[in-house]
């Protein structure tokens, strides 16, 4: 493959913009090498400047569950776009993506529009310490949620990847209202619990994490942190940036059954326009301003085009039951493939999935939580990265990072991925 545009277009880029992106892991500062620059992208298929394809297995990082410019999502923006892009101002569009929202996912009745994943998460985190009148907040080791101050702390994903997980900027007073614990360890957060009695306004936890790979929740693990926040009058917080409207309409809290009291969102809900959102039952919600004290805002909140795309989108996932089966299928069927390939060709590793996220860590042990996460090989990982590039297949340039199955894929391209996976093996 020649990389010859995207190695001109980066240099260009590092002139103006530091590092040359505008979201640190596109880089590849994980991987080594320059990053490819996108062109077009097309169902399963992303094109580069060079006019490479790759089979693409980020997916913008999760919101394309139903492939690139999917025809219905694309024809929503044109014809809003025709009526104008942003009016600042309540549109009748709003009320309706918001009806559609509050009725797949359980346990909310009122949810507001922001501008992205991180927005929801500080919003949520803002309107929990707003009701229950409370400063701290428990985060797990290698959940990311975006990159507002009290989130910077052992965040996964792309600050991960730096190794500079506590960013300079964020102050020791923000810091010590964010009290860590490790994912998957309820002891952890007992202990937390009794140092800081009466003081924890909420948990906030990604419920199937997709920022240290893909790391499920142990079995029972959700539903204690449930018991544990009730029984200290504590709100429970998923961040279902990833998980949300991919895993199950309803997300985790439908796929395991959790009740959580404030659900925040991102990506998907916009079909890959820069929305996010957070939603809860009314009492909560109404804590929000204009209604409560609670400050929270946004001119380009609801904008007209981003509540096109998602309002097509998630009418798409609504109306048809089997996409998410489907998805299920086909990541089962890649999983097995990988795990049949890396096997014969002697390679440690373990898999992690759940529905349609699946992350490969060069590691023979389980991957519970971010410590077992970081023991992965990188130095393998690097070179798996680079082995499928060349090959056409694009997975995310870090280790720390989940793989998002498009409902594009056919099953010509998985079989395409699973031979790749093999070729590039044998180069381990
Ligand atoms: N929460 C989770 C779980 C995420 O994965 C991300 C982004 N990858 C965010 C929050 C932040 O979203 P955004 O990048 O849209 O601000």
């Amino acid at each position: 493959m020649i990389y010859q545009r995207s190695s001109q277009l980066f240099a260009e880029a590092e002139k103006v913009i530091p590092g040359g992106v505008n979201s640190p892991v596109r880089a590849f500062k994980g991987v080594g090498g320059t990053p490819i620059f996108a062109k077009s992208a097309k169902g399963a298929y992303l094109y580069d400047e060079d006019d490479n394809r790759y089979i693409d297995y980020i997916n913008s990082w999760g919101p394309m569950i139903l492939g690139h410019a999917f025809p219905p999502v694309v024809e929503a923006i044109i014809e809003k776009a025709k009526k104008g892009t942003s009016f600042g101002m309540p549109t009748e569009l709003e009320t309706k993506i918001a009806e559609l929202a509050v009725s797949m996912v359980p346990n909310i009745d009122k949810i507001r529009f922001v501008n992205s994943g991180t927005e929801a998460c500080m919003s949520a985190i803002r309107l929990a310490r707003g009701f229950t009148k409370r400063d701290k907040i428990i985060k797990f080791a290698g959940c990311y949620h975006g990159h507002s101050d009290s989130f910077l702390i052992q965040a996964g994903s792309g600050a991960s990847t730096f190794g500079t997980p506590n960013s300079p900027g964020v102050t020791q007073g923000t810091a010590k209202d964010t009290l860590l614990a490790s994912f998957n360890d309820l002891d952890n957060v007992k202990a937390l619990f009794e140092a800081n009695q009466n003081e924890i306004a909420a948990i906030i936890v990604e419920p199937v994490a997709g920022n240290m790979g893909c790391v499920p929740p142990t079995v029972g693990f959700l539903q204690s942190l449930r018991e544990l926040c009730d029984a200290n009058n504590t709100l429970l917080i998923f961040d279902e940036v990833m998980t949300g409207f991919r895993l199950a309409k309803g997300g985790v809290q439908e796929l395991f059954n959790v009740r959580a009291d404030i659900v925040c969102y991102g990506k998907v809900i916009g079909g890959g326009l820069p929305v996010g959102a957070f939603a809860a039952r009314e009492e909560i919600m109404n804590y929000l301003s204009p209604l409560g004290p609670v400050y929270q805002a946004g001119t380009l909140s609801g904008n007209p085009l981003a509540m096109a795309a998602g309002f097509a989108m998630l009418k798409t996932l609504n109306e048809d039951a089997t996409i998410f089966k489907r998805l299920e299928e086909k990541t089962t069927y890649l999983h097995k493939g990988i795990e049949k390939v890396l096997l014969a060709n002697n390679i440690v590793f373990t898999i992690n999935r759940v529905g349609s996220m699946i992350s490969v860590h060069f590691d023979a042990n389980p991957v519970i939580d971010f410590h077992t996460a970081k023991n992965g090989d990188n130095e393998t990982f690097k070179k798996f990265f680079h082995g499928l590039l060349k090959e056409g297949v694009y997975i995310a340039p870090s280790a720390y990072e989940t793989w998002f199955i498009t409902d594009a894929l056919t099953y010509e391209d998985l079989d395409f991925t699973i031979k790749a996976i093999d070729k590039v093996s044998k180069s381990l």
